[in-house]
C-alpha cells in the first residue's frame, strides 16, 4: 500500500497534487509520502512487536536526514556503512546506542569516530578488522561492542550484484571459521562480544533463504555457548524484497512469523536492518518529458532525469513502473525512457509497453524511494535533484536541488595554471 494515487485523473501524493509540487520545485525531484514511510516502518516493526528487537533502518537505501529522523521518532535505530553515514545519523539526532556499523572495509578513522560516538556495535567482517578495532579501542581507552558478520553460504536467489551471503561474496566471515575468530576476539581486552550478525542479500522474494540462514546462525550461537561465549544480539540483516513489477514478496508479517517460528532463544535481542522494504515504495521520481524521438527501429522518450539520478535500471536492469502524472486517453507505444546523459546505458525503462507522452508532460517513475537518491551522482555535471516530503495536505522541501556552485565546491585552479598565458 502506498499513498500515490489518482484523483480525477491527477496523480496525488497523499492530499497534494504532484503537478503543483513540480510547478514549485521544478523537475526532476524525488517525492516521498510521510504516511507511507511511517506505515511501512510500523508494519515491519510491529510484526516483531512481541520479541525483544531493534529495527535499524539500513540508511544506505535512503539517507535523507528527515527520513532518518522519522524512523528514529518511531523507535528505530540505523544500520550504517561509513563514517559519512554516521555523521548523517548523528546529525538527524539518532541516539548512538541505536546504531550498528556494518561494512567490509571500515577505515581506521571511521572506526575511531564511531568509538568516540559510542555506537552500539560493530559488525566486523574480517579477522584483521577485529584486531584493528581492538587496537583503536585500546588507544582511546574504550571498549568496542562487537558482533561478527558471518557468511552463511546461502543463495538468496536474487540479482548477483545484490547477493551477499554466498561463499564467493566478499562479505562476512565464513560461518564455519567464525568460532576461531570469536575465540580470538574473546581474548582481546578492548572488545565486548555482543552478537552474531548476517545479511545475505537484497530484494529477496522468498522466505526460505532467511530461515535457512537463521538455522545456521542458531547453530553457531549454540557452538559459541559451548565454548563459553555468550551473545545478546542476533542481527538478521535486511533484504526483504518489494513489488516493482510483478514480484510477490512476503509481507513483513509473514517474514516476522517465519523468523519467530524458528527463533527459540528468548534471551536474545533481534536486530533487523530493513532498507528497501520500508522506503522503496514510499518514494517516486518525478521527471519531465523533453522530447519524443521516433527512429526507424525505436521510440525514445527523452526525459530530464537520468541514470545519475536513478541508476538502478542501468546498474541492475531493474524495472520501475512508468506512469503519467495526468491521466488521459492515450495511445500505447513501446518505448525506451532515456535521460540526457551521454551513455547508452542511460535509461529508466527499456522496450516498455507504455502510454504515449508528449513533450512538457510530467512522468512518475515509481518505486524509487530505495537506492534512488542515495545512489545518485553528479555525472555529466548534473546537480543532484531536490527531495520533497508530503504530509497530508502540506509538502516540505527536505533537500534543496543542488546548484552549479555545489558542482565545483572544493575545486581550485592552481596559480601556475591561472598564470599561464597562451
Ligand atoms: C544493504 C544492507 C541492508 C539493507 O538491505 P535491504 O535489501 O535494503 O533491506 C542491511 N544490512 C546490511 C549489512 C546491508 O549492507
Amino acid at each position: 500500500m502506498h499513498h500515490f494515487q489518482y484523483k480525477n485523473s491527477e496523480l496525488f501524493c497523499e492530499e497534494v497534487p504532484v503537478k503543483q509540487i513540480a510547478e514549485n520545485v521544478g523537475t526532476p525531484f524525488y517525492l516521498y509520502s510521510h504516511a507511507t514511510l511511517r506505515q511501512h516502518f510500523r508494519a515491519f516493526d510491529d510484526a516483531f512487536g512481541d520479541v525483544n528487537h531493534l529495527t535499524c533502518f539500513s540508511m544506505k537505501s535512503n539517507s535523507n536526514l528527515s527520513i532518518l529522523r522519522l524512523f528514529y521518532n518511531e523507535g528505530g535505530g540505523v544500520d550504517i556503512v561509513s563514517g559519512g553515514e554516521l555523521f548523517r545519523a548523528l546529525k538527524a539526532g539518532v541516539d548512538p546506542k541505536r546504531i550498528v556499523y556494518s561494512g567490509v572495509g571500515k577505515r581506521a578513522e571511521d572506526m575511531e569516530y564511531a568509538l568516540q560516538s559510542n555506537i552500539l556495535m560493530f559488525n566486523a567482517e574480517s579477522s584483521q578488522e577485529i584486531f584493528l578495532l581492538n587496537e583503536i579501542a585500546r588507544r582511546l581507552g574504550k571498549k568496542a561492542g562487537l558482533s561478527i558478520r558471518v557468511n552463511p553460504d546461502i543463495d538468496p536467489q536474487t540479482h548477483p550484484y545484490i547477493s551477499t551471503g554466498l561463499k564467493e561474496n566478499k562479505f562476512g566471515i565464513d560461518i564455519n571459521r567464525a568460532l576461531e575468530d570469536y575465540t580470538a576476539a574473546a581474548g582481546l581486552s578492548n572488545l565486548t562480544i555482543l552478537g552474531v550478525s548476517c545479511h545475505i542479500g537484497s530484494q529477496l522474494t522468498k522466505l526460505s533463504p532467511f530461515v535457512d540462514s537463521l538455522k545456521k546462525l542458531k547453530n553457531l550461537i549454540r557452538i559459541l555457548r559451548e565454548a563459553g561465549i555468550h551473545v545478546q544480539y542476533l542481527d538478521l540483516g535486511g533484504g526483504l524484497g518489494i513489488t516493482y513489477d510483478k514480484e510477490e514478496p512476503p509481507h513483513p508479517r509473514e517474514y516476522a512469523k517465519a523468523i519467530k517460528a524458528e527463533l527459540d532463544m528468548k534471551d536474545l535481542t533481534v536486530i533487523l536492518e530493513p532498507g528497501r522494504v520500508i522506503v522503496g515504495n514510499a518514494g517516486i521520481l518525478i521527471t519531465k518529458v523533453l522530447y519524443a524521438k521516433v527512429t526507424e527501429d525505436k521510440t525514445f522518450v527523452i526525459v530530464d532525469a537520468a541514470m545519475n539520478d536513478l541508476i538502478r535500471p542501468s546498474l541492475y536492469g531493474s524495472f520501475h513502473g512508468i506512469q503519467p502524472v495526468e491521466r488521459r486517453m492515450r495511445r500505447k507505444v513501446k518505448a525506451d525512457v532515456v535521460g540526457p546523459i551521454c551513455e547508452s546505458s542511460d535509461f529508466l525503462a527499456k522496450d516498455r509497453e507504455m502510454e504515449r507522452f508528449d513533450p512538457g508532460e510530467l512522468m512518475a517513475v515509481m518505486s524509487a524511494g530505495a537506492y534512488g537518491f542515495s545512489m545518485s551522482s553528479n555525472y555529466n555535471s548534473r546537480p543532484r535533484v531536490a527531495e520533497v516530503m508530503v504530509k497530508g495536505n502540506e509538502y516540505y522541501l527536505i533537500r534543496a536541488r543542488e546548484t552549479v556552485d555545489d558542482l565545483v565546491k572544493g575545486e581550485e585552479i592552481p596559480d601556475f595554471l591561472v598564470k599561464t598565458v597562451l
